[in-house]
């Protein structure tokens, strides 16, 4: 077998994720390696914990990267927080609320799911019903950004019921962080992680993720040892800790975590209201140029995502041709319709360092030419 090196394309990448990234963050990914344990990488990863907390707003001592991506994070909240027997409340309006009941089921926890349609955010007063029949529920756990339809929900309403009913709640921020208004502290969530390739515009393969005072409590308080050795963040706890008292639990992803640590330092920069601006203000740029051509938002006006676009395909028009030509004639790509948007609609993402100008240009200027052939 003759094999090269692998040397891809530059792409453009407007799907879901993974969203572009800089080159500045592309380059501090191939820095000189040092020791997980070196006092100047320690050094970093106090920072990287600085950083996180302000992208999350939260004063969280327990703030940090899980090393492996958005679905580890997930994973880790669920195993340190729920029990066997827990009662946990899931609420699925698409893909990831799915996943998260799954973790429920695999903890051993006692699921109440409540659904609403996908394109719709989660309900509050089905959640405040669910949590007045249920008051024995331990956990409230939803998404905040759900990628698959390209919907907000409420964060704070929800967080706020979950307070009132003595629930933890345990948010999914993977694509909201960095994209739309995120306030851990001020909203009381509880546990909540995030991706890296998503609106922070870095390699994939971290998740952020912070536990709040009455999470580690949980913890803490566990009948039974966390399930995974890898995620017991009792464990992970002592490697991520500033005092000195660093001690190997695993080898860190060393030159990702210099990528993130780039990513977030240039989200520090920009400041966070700013960079939450920037992808409103691209989002309805996007949005004023695809009803020129006209094409349709699917996800109504009140709780739509600027980061990602749910877009009707129109009548006649073989949605995975088009990406298809985007991809080879524009090595441009946006993302399928997911379940039952499958066929129906494109996800165009505007995150993090994609949001800007030239990428809203050249998407618009490469589905006219393509719709027009
Ligand atoms: C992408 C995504 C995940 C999973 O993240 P991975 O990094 O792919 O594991 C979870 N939740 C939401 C809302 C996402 O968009």
């Amino acid at each position: 077998m003759n094999i090269t090196s692998f040397n891809p394309p530059r792409r453009i990448l407007m799907g879901p994720g993974p969203s572009d990234i800089s080159p500045q963050v592309l380059q501090a990914q191939s820095r000189p390696i040092v020791g997980h344990l070196d006092p100047l990488f320690v050094g970093m990863m106090d920072e990287i914990k600085f950083l996180l907390q302000y992208a999350f707003q939260t004063s969280n001592p327990h703030t940090f990267a899980v090393s492996a991506p958005g679905s580890a994070g997930m994973e880790t909240c669920f195993v340190n927080l729920v029990e066997p027997e827990d009662k946990v409340i899931v609420c699925i309006n698409g893909v990831f609320g799915q996943r998260m009941l799954e973790n429920v089921e695999r903890c051993g926890g006692e699921a109440v799911v409540v659904e609403d349609s996908w394109g719709e955010p989660v309900s509050i007063s089905k959640v405040e019903k669910a949590l007045e029949q249920h008051p024995d529920a331990k956990v409230l756990a939803f998404v905040h950004a759900e990628t698959s339809t390209g919907v907000a929900s409420d964060a704070q309403a929800l967080c706020a019921l979950a307070k009132q009913h003595h629930c933890l709640s345990i948010v999914d921020a993977v694509t909201s962080l960095g994209g739309i208004p995120l306030k851990v502290d001020e909203w009381g969530i509880d546990a909540i992680y995030s991706g890296s390739q998503k609106c922070l515009s870095c390699v994939p393969g971290l998740s952020p993720v912070s536990f709040s005072q009455a999470a580690i409590d949980k913890l803490t308080k566990r009948k039974t040892k966390v399930q995974s050795w890898f995620l017991d963040q009792s464990l992970v706890m002592g490697y991520w800790s500033g005092e000195q008292k660093r001690s190997y639990h695993h080898t860190a992803p060393v030159t990702a975590l210099y990528a993130l640590h780039e990513a977030l330092l240039s989200l520090y920069n920009e400041g966070l209201e700013v960079s939450w601006q920037r992808h409103a203000d691209f989002h309805q740029q996007l949005t004023q140029g695809l009803s020129e051509l006209g094409l349709e938002l699917m996800v109504d006006e009140s709780c739509r995502l600027p980061q990602l676009n749910l877009v009707a395909v129109p009548e006649g028009v073989d949605e995975a041709a088009l990406r298809a030509r985007l991809l080879n004639d524009y090595n441009l790509e946006i993302g399928a319709g997911l379940g039952q948007f499958a066929g129906k609609a494109w996800r165009i993402g505007l995150m993090g360092y994609a949001a800007r100008q030239e990428n809203v240009t050249l998407c618009l200027a490469a589905l006219n030419d393509v719709l027009k052939s």
